[in-house]
């Protein structure tokens, strides 16, 4: 192989760069040439690409975004706007591809291979931690960091005012970030998508923490939590209880962005690694993960069909520790 190409795509995810890096330099020391496909699917449409060596990933492992950009791009969901994307690369003589990116990002690239031969190799990039065939995706850490650094935030002013607090954190489908920053911020109650929340076990619990004196209360909900976000959640709850004054926070987009956590920056390098290392040894088609310390392959469609369970232990320890 003496050419490959390398994009970011779907949501942007702290720790892309570092896994950018690790592929560019990868290749380097392959004496593999790289090209760097710009705003993922929709720069391989329009055949925007660049020349990437070592020096042009220089200074990026502690930056959060991607230098390569993200984007959302319909056309590739098309045969044709796969085919057009296909004559691009192959005119740049580009023959494999580390893709870097979600679900669907796998699911594009899953059909480009099957139509137009391409070996391709993804590295799980998202802050949800939703795939299947990695026990972490590179972005999670950092996202769950800055959730708890924001919600001390949010205690300390809580606590001054004995207030309720209700904090919205990212998760549609997911409670992977909801849950583990919960656990770290130490929060009454943790709503996830993954098991149905009731309102009035969760009025108890508040009214017993009141009974307490319990000068501050943190709800972590998911936004896609089955009751609603953090605003349908707390006027659901206030209309039954309204012991404490009550305010809502919506992290929103900061949860995506900051410098990755070291954490982060180790597993993007590591799987920026392996998957050029598996692309130059004949590999395709499969998502690189970590399991148990181990690095694992997975086929994009096992992938894209399961998704990572929530673990259920983290959950019943976050019911004990929040009694
Ligand atoms: P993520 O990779 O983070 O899950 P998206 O779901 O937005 O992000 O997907 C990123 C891009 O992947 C989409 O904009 C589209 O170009 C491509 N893609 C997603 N689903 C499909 C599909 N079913 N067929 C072809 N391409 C897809």
């Amino acid at each position: 192989m003496k050419k490959i190409g390398v994009f970011t795509s779907g949501g942007d995810a702290p720790g892309m760069n570092a896994c950018i890096r690790a592929v560019v330099r990868t290749a380097r020391f392959h004496e593999v040439e790289v090209c760097g496909i710009l705003r993922g699917y929709a720069g391989m449409l329009q055949g925007d690409f660049i020349p990437m060596d070592s020096s042009s990933v220089s200074n990026i492992i502690q930056r959060g975004g991607t230098i390569l950009k993200s984007a959302r791009c319909e056309a590739f969901k098309t045969k044709a706007g796969r085919a057009k994307a296909a004559e691009e690369l192959k005119s740049e003589g580009v023959e494999g591809i580390v893709a870097i990116g979600g679900d669907g990002t796998f699911t594009g690239a899953k059909f480009l291979a099957q139509e137009h031969g391409f070996s391709i190799v993804g590295a799980p990039g998202t802050i949800d931690n939703d795939l299947y065939g990695t026990d972490y995706t590179i972005g999670y850490d950092t996202a769950v960091n800055t959730v708890v650094e924001a919600v001390d935030k949010i205690r300390d002013t809580a606590d001054a005012h004995d207030r309720l607090f209700f904090v919205e954190v990212m998760g549609r489908d997911a409670g992977f970030i909801a849950l583990r920053s919960g656990i770290g911020v130490g929060a009454e109650a943790i709503l996830v998508p993954e098991t149905e929340t009731y309102i009035d076990q969760l009025i108890d619990k508040l009214q017993r923490g009141w009974e307490r004196q319990k000068s501050s209360s943190i709800i972590i909900v998911a936004e896609g939590d089955d009751a609603g976000g953090a605003y349908a959640v707390a006027e659901k709850v206030k209309a039954k209880f309204d012991y404490y004054d009550t305010r809502v926070t919506v992290l929103g987009h900061l949860q995506r962005g900051g410098s990755p956590s070291a954490a982060d920056r180790v597993l993007a390098s590591q799987m920026g690694s392996e998957a050029v290392k598996a692309l130059l040894a004949g590999r395709k088609n499969e998502m690189v993960g970590i399991i148990n310390r181990k690095v694992t392959f997975t086929p994009f469609e096992q992938a894209i069909k399961h998704h990572q369970k929530i673990n259920q232990e983290l959950l019943n320890l976050a019911e004990v520790l929040s009694l």
